[in-house]
């Protein structure tokens, strides 16, 4: 019978130690929050600057609200694209240096429209083996032949470029990778893409608002866009809104012919109801916020010194991180997870990160540091995990 079948499915999760549970927070996003009746310190969001509960931004939802309502009533191309979209959607692609960008709901939705729109069946995607899991969803709604190159490495990348001869390829990679929190190496890809005449697709989920000058994002990171050098014509920038920025949703920021395409042809883009003007309206408030930032990604930079040098020696491995995503490798399942539940005994809460999500045998606390984070707050978790291992 069909219900037998999950009913067995969920009990194997069970077995395995792998069946997920929700924790409801009875407090905003923050680096305390309330949860199952007790105050915690959390390391679990993408809130890297403390947006999400930021007075500014709370203010111009409320302005936005009472100007614009509460729902855009229709999709984009039809009657719900409202000045605070349009106006977004400008500022987004002026801040990261290219021409013209383009708004959507979510991240995941933004990372399905990008590669079936530029690939199809006969031609080749070449993608980071750790990639986000909607990435890897993409390549397969594409229905282009995909290839999959070893962590972060160019010869692989190199290789398998040489001896394809699929008419039209693209590259694929995270730019920040979120299980690892290490940075792909982008003016090599960049370097191959031009090479190869390959599309070269990066999703910078968690380097908008944190890396590069004034928070541009990755690409800033590594020089590739300056304030007066916009972005090489073959790259297409996919920014999440929903972490640095503390709101919601996502953009695409490309050349403005791509841009274009995607607009006529996107169908993650095309049928689905426009996001909230609350939420562009606020965005653009987010967007100031993160120009400004630069005293807040000072300290989430400290944080990040404070809690790697906290924990040098402790028998875990920590990866080559330099960015808010620090994991902590414990290796086994079940020793993460009942480390993960020591922490939260002392009120330190930490996500124990398995496989399938990251390869089998690196089972993980990943730390999430954002710049709300006292010294206090690393202080303990340093203290706590050193007790512990
Ligand atoms: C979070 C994330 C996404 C999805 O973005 P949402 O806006 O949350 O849908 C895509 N790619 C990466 C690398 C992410 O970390």
């Amino acid at each position: 019978m069909i219900w037998d079948e999950l009913q067995a499915g969920l009990q194997e999760l069970e077995g395995e130690g792998l069946k997920r549970r929700r924790r409801v927070l009875d407090s905003p996003c923050g680096p305390v929050c309330t949860v199952d009746g007790r105050e915690v310190v959390s390391f679990c969001s993408n809130d890297y600057l403390g947006l999400a509960n930021d007075p500014r931004l709370i203010a111009a939802a409320q302005a936005a609200a009472a100007q614009w309502g509460v729902g855009s009533g229709a999709s984009h191309l039809v009657s719900g694209h409202l000045r605070p979209h349009e106006t977004l959607e400008t500022a987004l692609a002026e801040f990261v240096g290219f021409p013209r960008a383009l708004s959507f709901s979510t991240g995941y939705m933004a990372n399905l429209a990008i590669v079936p729109a530029l690939v199809g069946r006969g031609d080749a995607v070449f993608a980071d083996k750790v990639n986000h899991a909607s990435l890897i969803d993409a390549v397969q709604l594409s229905r282009a032949d995909s290839h999959r190159y070893l962590h972060g490495d160019v010869a692989s990348l190199s290789a398998m470029l040489k001896a394809s001869t699929a008419r039209r390829k693209l590259i694929l990679t995270d730019a920040v990778f979120s299980m690892d929190g290490d940075l792909a190496p982008l003016p090599a890809l960049l370097e191959l893409a031009e090479r190869h005449d390959a599309w070269l697709v990066i999703d910078d989920a968690h380097g908008f608002g944190v890396l590069g000058e004034n928070g541009r994002g990755s690409l800033s990171h590594f020089g590739l866009v300056t304030k007066t050098q916009p972005a090489n014509k073959r790259v297409i920038l996919m920014g999440t809104l929903g972490k640095a920025a503390g709101g919601s949703g996502a953009f695409v920021a490309a050349d403005s012919l791509v841009i274009e395409w995607l607009l006529q042809r996107a169908r993650t883009y095309i049928f689905t109801t426009a996001a909230s003007p609350i939420m562009a309206a606020t965005l653009l408030t987010a967007l100031d916020c993160i120009i400004n930032a630069d005293a807040a990604r000072d300290k989430l930079m400290q944080r990040i010194a404070q809690l790697r040098s906290g924990l040098e020696d402790t028998r875990w491995r920590m990866l080559r991180s330099e960015t808010a995503i620090q994991p902590i490798i414990v290796g086994d399942n079940a020793e993460c997870v009942r480390v993960a539940e020591a922490l939260l005994e002392r009120g330190l809460w930490v996500p124990a990160i398995r496989p399938p999500t990251v390869p089998k045998g690196t089972a993980r606390l990943r730390v999430s540091l954002s710049a709300t984070h006292t010294e206090a707050h690393v202080a303990a978790l340093v203290d706590a995990l050193k007790a512990l291992a």
